[in-house]
């Protein structure tokens, strides 16, 4: 039953308007040494081309905590801006924070490095080996040259969303953004709508909280997002992600999809709406095999439930209903005192599956031998014949 094209795609699509967040960088903010003017300069430029602003930070010069913060950005906005921390000294740390938040190592610009020589240059001196660390960029990253100063800007697209990085100084923060950023801005406004897409993947035979154990270190995923929820007998595994595009939600859902699958197994039978029993009868069609069903404690439910999918009638050769084992083994005419003879309950309820399959000429017998009021329910199969699920 493993792999997901076994299945139709079975998913919820959810468009949403694109939303912003602000992280400014610098141990001084926080200090109340200077005041914050560059969020307040992007919030106004924000909602000048109309994009949501909902939270907005300010982080010290620390790679932790700045990383920490990206990534909370990512997890509910889909543009998140830094300013600040893109100098060369070792207090500079965004390009680092941002490498590790998205997980692009930092890389080598040639060009950039050309560039800053010759800013250098140009004010009559030479960069020092320092200034090489403005030379690096997260992998990937679209750069954005920086004719004003030396730490140059760059966008880092990731299917969790986009990260911006900007310059500190705010003469150098406003150009950037009115010459690049906000035509930036305004054109992934117009095309890049975000979505969330979500998968679930069904299972049974297994319970929420074995799922949970099973599965509880990639429950604390935030894109995608995992999530169960319990249903009489079964649970479903639901995987939601966000991105800007359905291209991009798909990779995600199936990255996770595969690790679920891994560590679920066969215990998942299906995707999106699809019910036990119209997974059942379908694989019993596949192979051409019928089956008879006694039940004592169920008032016939799973014969009911499986005559209910589609061809299930034609997979369903017998429904039996009694009341107990001894009736269903004077209705199949068992020897009782046979029966009775030190067999255990699970002995008897493979002789009632086999002599109802017998009696019936079909491929399977079932017996769900128990009471209403008992605990236990045992469920018995009996086969004549070999094959593989
Ligand atoms: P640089 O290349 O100059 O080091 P940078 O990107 O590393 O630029 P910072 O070192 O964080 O930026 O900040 C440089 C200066 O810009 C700060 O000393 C401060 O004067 C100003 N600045 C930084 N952040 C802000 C802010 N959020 N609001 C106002 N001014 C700021």
């Amino acid at each position: 039953m493993r792999g997901a094209t076994h299945f139709p795609s079975a998913s919820h699509l959810i468009h949403t308007p694109m939303q912003a967040e602000i992280i400014t960088t610098g141990t001084e903010l926080l200090l109340g040494t200077i005041v914050d003017t560059n969020a307040a300069y992007l919030s106004q430029q924000l909602s000048r081309i109309g994009l949501d602003l909902y939270f907005r930070t300010t982080v010290g010069d620390n790679v932790q905590r700045i990383t920490t913060a990206i990534r909370q950005a990512l997890d509910r906005s889909d543009v998140v801006i830094t300013t600040g921390g893109l100098g060369p000294t070792v207090d500079d740390v965004t390009r680092q924070a941002v490498a590790e938040a998205t997980g692009r190592p930092l890389v080598f610009k040639e060009d950039l490095w050309i560039h800053i020589q010759e800013l250098f240059a140009r004010w009559g001196t030479s960069p020092k080996e320092n200034n090489r660390r403005q030379a690096f960029v997260p992998e990937g990253s679209i750069v954005v040259e920086n004719p004003v100063g030396t730490a140059p800007a760059f966008i880092v697209e990731t299917p969790r969303g986009i990260v911006i990085s900007l310059p500190g100084v705010p003469r150098e923060l406003e150009y950037l953004m009115t010459s690049s950023i906000l035509p930036y801005l305004k054109e992934e406004l117009q095309t890049g709508e975000r979505i969330i897409k979500s998968r679930t993947l069904r299972t049974c035979g297994i319970g929420e909280s074995v799922i949970d154990d099973l599965i509880s270190d990639l429950m604390t995923s935030s894109n995608p997002t995992v999530g169960l929820s319990a249903h009489p007998g079964q649970t479903d595994v639901r995987i939601t992600a966000k991105a800007s595009s359905e291209k991009l939600a798909d990779e995600l859902i199936a990255g996770m999809e595969a690790k679920v699958r891994e560590r679920l197994g066969d215990a998942i039978y299906g995707v999106g709406e699809e019910t036990l029993e119209e997974v059942v009868t379908r694989m019993l069609v596949r192979r051409g095999l019928r089956i008879a069903i006694v039940e004592t404690n169920t008032g016939g439910l799973i014969a009911r439930r499986l005559a209910s999918a589609p061809q299930g009638q034609q997979v369903l050769a017998a429904s039996i209903v009694v009341e107990s084992p001894a009736e269903a083994c004077e209705i199949l005419s068992l020897d009782e005192e046979e029966v009775a003879g030190g067999l255990v309950q699970a002995q008897v309820a493979i002789l009632i599956a086999e002599k109802t399959r017998l009696l019936r000429s079909v491929d399977l017998g079932l017996a769900v031998m128990g009471s209403m009021e008992a605990e236990e329910t045992i469920y018995a199969a009996d086969t004549g014949v070999s094959f593989e699920l």
